[in-house]
């Protein structure tokens, strides 16, 4: 039997690509493409005769993220193997994932002469992963963070505070008599008008503060750079336009109130429980004295 067969027909048909470089030099321009195969033309959207003599950096961009670019060139300084995964774009401009391995060639001499890349689109498996990380800290009823995704932020809060003291604060926010809801007009309405509440709890927000539904009928919000004064202002807002802005249903508009406790934090909070909990504290007052109220509660300093 004849094994004779040709390697580049087999790098021809595969259904990755592959993509071959001189080794130098590695200063720019850099090592020119000299070999791409057929999957090369069907992903990126440049022919055999366009890619050769070009640099691989003709398929980097904006989103390319330069630590893995610098990490490919420290391998390729090194002539070490690399794998890792890069954003590329297509000739149109389209982004891509790439898992992307390269692995330097050495000539009869044993000197490396070139580089060949094995890279596989992972853009569908990419997008999924994104996915999955984003639905794993929101809440699927009202699209809000959750409460993991809520304390990870607060630590995060108390750590800038540490560091720099800037200042934050925790509102905490329930639902007036919202079982009551639920039992006159049924488990979906209440499901409506906890969207309904995210959605002004939401709007409140700017980029950097963070609102999640903590539990039920719960809300948690961050929001930095704040005053006391400017915390109390953003709650009482908000604790009127949902008093203001009944819900309009089929059998007729629904009025929801809601309660809120605020706590900023103080430079004698010693971690950031104390100040979750001062939070907490003020939302308990405002459900003792009458609901559809905001309190803030300030640091209780012990007398020794
Ligand atoms: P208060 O004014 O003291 O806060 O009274 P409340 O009725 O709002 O408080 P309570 O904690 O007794 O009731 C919370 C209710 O929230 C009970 C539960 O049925 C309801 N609930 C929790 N999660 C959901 C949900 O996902 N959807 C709906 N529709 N109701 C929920
Ligand atoms: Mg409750
Ligand atoms: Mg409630």
């Amino acid at each position: 039997m004849d094994d004779n067969f040709s390697f580049r027909d087999i790098a021809e048909l595969a259904q990755d690509v592959i993509i071959v470089t001189r080794a130098e030099p590695l200063d720019p321009p850099g090592p020119v493409i000299v070999y791409v195969n057929p999957a090369f033309t069907k992903l990126t959207g440049y022919t055999y005769e366009e890619a050769i003599g070009q640099n691989p950096r003709i398929l980097q961009g904006l989103a390319t993220d330069p630590e893995t670019t610098h990490k490919i060139r420290e391998g390729l300084n090194k002539s070490e193997p690399i794998h890792v995964a890069i954003q590329n774009y297509t000739k149109d401009g389209r982004t891509y994932w790439l898992d992307l391995s390269i692995m330097p060639l050495k000539n009869h001499a044993g000197k490396v002469s070139h580089f060949v890349a094995i890279e596989r689109d992972v853009s569908v498996q990419k997008a999924l992963q994104q996915q999955l990380a984003e639905q794993a800290e929101r809440d699927p009823l009202t699209g809000l963070y959750n409460r993991r995704r809520f304390f990870e932020k607060a630590a995060l809060s108390w750590n800038t505070y540490v560091e720099s003291k800037q200042a934050f604060a925790i509102l905490d926010f329930d639902i007036d008599f919202f079982k009551s809801v639920n039992d006159t007009y049924g488990h979906d309405t209440g499901d409506t008008v906890l969207q309904y509440i995210a959605h002004q709890l939401q709007s409140a927000c700017t980029k950097e503060d963070l609102v999640a539904r903590i539990g039920g009928e719960e809300f948690s919000m961050i929001l930095s750079h704040v005053t006391p004064e400017t915390a109390m202002s953003v709650a009482e807002r908000i604790r009127s336009t949902v008093e203001s802005t009944p819900i309009i249903l089929a059998s007729g508009p629904l009025k929801t109130t809601i309660s809120i406790g605020v706590a900023v934090v103080d430079p004698r909070d010693k971690t950031i429980d104390s100040v979750l909990k001062r939070a907490d504290q003020a939302l308990y007052q405002s459900k003792l004295s009458g609901r559809n109220r905001s309190t803030l509660l300030p640091i209780e300093v012990r007398k020794s």
